[in-house]
């Protein structure tokens, strides 16, 4: 196991790529406080993670509100005395053409991505710097990396992300805690079966063009990205053991995006 008694806080762990993380998490030994507004979702999770024998607890957590993250955070904290990872992970997606996107799904997209991912950061290292160590993952995207039509608040978030991470691998490093985004390429997820039918629509071609030219298009297989390959990369950083892996993004996509 390469996580034993860690404690990890996961964002938007109620679904998808967040929900299989912890589940790999939870294999590795760590304890999760599966964070979400959702919390049916959350409490699906939970379950999954106790049918494993796993330990979990479901923390009510919009991640756009400072002090729900604050108390979340603490909670955790106070229940099992240290925090050691933190998945940055909560997000969705809306998409327009700019001259149609309304600034309030703007300011929406980058409220849960941005201020998501700052609010949470702030709240955890606050732990992590007073055990010394810690590991920071964020949620990116090859669209940290690439621009696609339609995504200019999604692009602009997933950008935003790793100079995000990049600074905290400089706050974080005299204090033992690494920061590194994760950059998923297509997967099947809730948040990406939406987007099927809507960008279909938006840019005038079938579903079965927007899978196979705009989402897998330039892989090299034509193949989705899964949430369990993106869940190994999370377990393989979380349980790096020193500041040699950090202020990195992995690129996890089929090879649509090479660095
Ligand atoms: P998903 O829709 O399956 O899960 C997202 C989770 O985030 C849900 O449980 C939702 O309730 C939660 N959430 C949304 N807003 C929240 C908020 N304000 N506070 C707390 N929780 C909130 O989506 P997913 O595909 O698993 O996406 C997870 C992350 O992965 C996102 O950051 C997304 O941008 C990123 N990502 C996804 C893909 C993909 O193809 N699916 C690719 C690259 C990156």
């Amino acid at each position: 196991m390469r996580m034993k008694d860690y404690v990890a806080v996961v964002t938007g762990a109620g679904s998808g790529i967040g929900r299989e993380i912890a589940l790999h998490f939870t294999d590795e030994g760590a304890r999760i406080a599966i964070c979400d507004i959702d919390m049916k979702g959350a409490a699906e999770t939970q379950d999954m993670i106790r049918a494993k024998g796993g330990e979990a607890i479901c923390v009510e957590m919009n991640v756009t509100d400072e002090k729900a993250v604050n108390d979340g955070v603490d909670r955790v904290a106070k229940e099992w005395g240290r925090i050691d990872t933190l998945v940055s992970n909560a997000g969705i997606q809306i998409v327009h053409p700019i001259e149609e996107f309304p600034l309030a799904d703007f300011r929406k997209i980058l409220a849960i991505h941005l201020d998501g991912a700052f609010l949470t950061t702030k709240a955890c290292v606050k732990h992590m710097y007073k055990q010394k160590s810690g590991s920071l993952i964020y949620m990116g995207s090859v669209h940290s990396h690439e621009a696609s039509p339609l995504k200019s608040a999604y692009v602009a978030a997933k950008h935003g992300i790793l100079g995000l991470a990049r600074v905290m691998a400089k706050e974080g490093g005299k204090h033992g805690v690494r920061a590194n985004v994760i950059c998923p390429g297509f997967v099947k997820t809730p948040l990406v079966e939406k987007q099927i039918p809507e960008q279909a629509r938006d840019l005038g071609i079938s579903e079965k063009d927007v899978i196979e030219t705009i989402m897998l298009g330039e892989t090299v297989d034509k193949l989705f990205t899964t949430v369990q390959d993106v869940a190994r990369v999370a377990v393989f950083l979380a349980s790096f053991e020193s500041n040699a892996l950090t202020g990195q993004s992995v690129i996890v996509s089929h090879g649509w995006h090479m660095n």
